[in-house]
C-alpha cells in the first residue's frame, strides 16, 4: 500500500528480508523475538511487532507489515537465501551478464554473516566445473570508507575509483587475483574478511562503518571482445540513524551522515534502474545519480543508463528479531519495499 502508484514490479530485481535468530546474549538479557515472517501467495510480508505503551499505561503489541518478494526466518539457512536470491545470478554472470547482491540493515542484523556465507557458496558454484565453457575468474575485494576505497587483498592499500575514456570504471591500484581452483578463491575470500576485521580493530574503527565489496569479473577467453560477466557481492555499512549511535563525536556523526547519504543514493539508483528496465521507451528516462557516491560509481556497470548492461539484482534486507530493534527493523523493511 505504501508503494508509489507508478511502481511496476521488475523481475530482474528480487528483494528478500532475512530475520536472524535471537542471539544467546540477547536471550540472556531477556530480549524476545518481536519480528517474524508471514508468507503470502504472490509476495511475502514481513511483520514487525513492537511494544508500545497503550492508553491505560499497559504495554501492548503493535505491528506493521512490509511487502517484499520473499522472507527468511530464524530457521532458514543461508543456503535457503542463496537458492532463492543468489543462485540465478551465477550462471547469468558466467554468460556475460551483470549480477549484484546487496545486504542492507542496521549493525548487528546479520549482513556480514549472510554475505560471507554467500560468497563461499558463489565460489563453489563458479569454480565447481558445472557451468558450461571455459572462463577466467578475476577477483577484487575492497572496502569503502566514506568515498575512499581500500584493498582487502593487499594490506589496505588505497584504491582510486576512476572512469576511463571508454566510460568504464577502473579500480586503479586494486590487486586482481585469478584463482583457478575453488579452494584458491575460498582462501582469498576468507583472507579478505579476516583482514577486514583486524584492519578495523587496528584503526579503532568498526567494520560496520564501511561498505565491503567482492567483485568477480568473469572473462571468456574464447571471445576476447565480449563484455565480461560481473558479479558484485556487497556487504553494506550499517544503516542505523545517527540517534541510534552511542558515540556522538563529530567524526562519528560525519561518518554516519556520509553512510546514510550513500545508502540513500543507492536506493535512488536501484529504483531508477528498476524503472529503466520496465519503462524502456515509455516516457522520460529515470534519473540515476550513480556518480554521486563512491559506492555507486564502482557499480557504474549496473547503474549508468548510457552503456546499460543486462542486470539482475538481489537485495537481502537483514533484520534483528528483537523488540528493542523494532525502529531500525521498520526502517530497513521500508527501505527494502521501496526498491521496486
Ligand atoms: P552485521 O554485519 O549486520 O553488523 P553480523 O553479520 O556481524 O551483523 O551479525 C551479528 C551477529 O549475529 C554475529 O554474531 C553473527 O554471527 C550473528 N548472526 C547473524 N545472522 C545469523 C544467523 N542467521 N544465524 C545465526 N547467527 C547469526
Ligand atoms: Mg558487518
Amino acid at each position: 500500500a505504501r508503494k508509489p502508484e507508478s511502481s511496476i514490479p521488475n523481475p530482474d530485481i528480487q528483494i528478500g528480508a532475512r530475520i536472524r535468530p535471537i542471539l544467546p546474549d540477547e536471550a540472556a538479557e531477556g530480549l524476545v523475538a518481536g519480528v517474524y515472517p508471514r508468507s503470502a501467495s504472490l509476495s511475502a510480508i514481513a511483520d514487525v511487532h513492537e511494544l508500545r505503551k497503550s492508553v491505560r499505561g499497559q504495554p501492548g503489541l503493535t505491528s506493521s507489515s512490509y511487502t517484499v518478494d520473499c522472507v527468511f526466518g530464524p530457521d532458514d539457512s543461508t543456503g535457503d537465501v542463496y537458492k532463492e536470491l543468489v543462485e540465478p545470478l551465477v550462471p547469468w554472470a558466467w554468460g556475460g551478464g551483470v549480477g549484484t547482491l546487496f545486504a542492507y540493515g542496521q549493525t548487528g542484523s546479520g549482513k556480514t554473516f549472510t554475505v560471507t556465507a554467500i560468497e563461499r557458496l558463489v565460489a563453489e558454484q563458479l569454480m565447481g566445473g558445472q557451468l558450461e565453457g571455459e572462463r577466467e575468474v578475476h577477483v577484487c575485494i575492497f572496502e569503502l570508507a566514506g568515498n575512499v576505497a581500500f584493498d582487502l587483498l593487499n594490506s589496505h592499500k588505497r584504491i582510486s575509483i576512476l572512469e576511463d575514456s571508454f566510460g568504464a570504471t577502473q579500480l586503479v591500484g586494486a590487486t586482481e587475483h585469478t584463482p583457478i581452483t575453488t579452494s584458491a578463491l575460498l582462501s582469498l575470500i576468507d583472507n579478505a574478511s579476516a583482514f577486514r576485521k583486524t584492519a578495523s580493530t587496528d584503526r579503532n574503527a568498526a567494520s560496520s562503518r564501511t561498505h565491503a565489496m567482492c567483485r568477480l569479473r568473469i572473462a571468456n577467453p574464447a571471445i576476447p571482445a565480449a563484455d565480461d560477466g560481473l558479479l558484485f557481492l556487497v556487504d553494506l555499512a550499517g544503516s542505523e540513524a545517527a540517534r541510534d549511535i552511542a558515540e556522538h563525536s563529530a567524526d562519528r556523526m560525519k561518518e554516519t551522515r556520509e553512510i546514510n547519504t550513500s545508502l540513500s543514493i543507492l536506493k535512488d539508483c536501484i529504483r531508477g534502474r528498476a524503472q529503466l528496465d520496465v519503462g524502456a521507451g515509455k516516457g522520460k528516462a529515470p534519473y540515476i545519480p550513480f556518480r554521486a557516491s563512491a559506492l555507486t560509481k564502482t557499480l557504474k556497470h549496473v547503474f549508468d543508463p548510457a552503456g546499460a548492461r543486462a542486470c539482475k539484482t538481489a537485495v537481502v534486507a537483514c533484520v534483528s528479531p528483537s523488540v528493542v530493534d523494532a525502529g531500525p527493523s521498520k526502517n530497513t523493511l521500508r527501505y527494502a519495499e521501496l526498491l521496486r
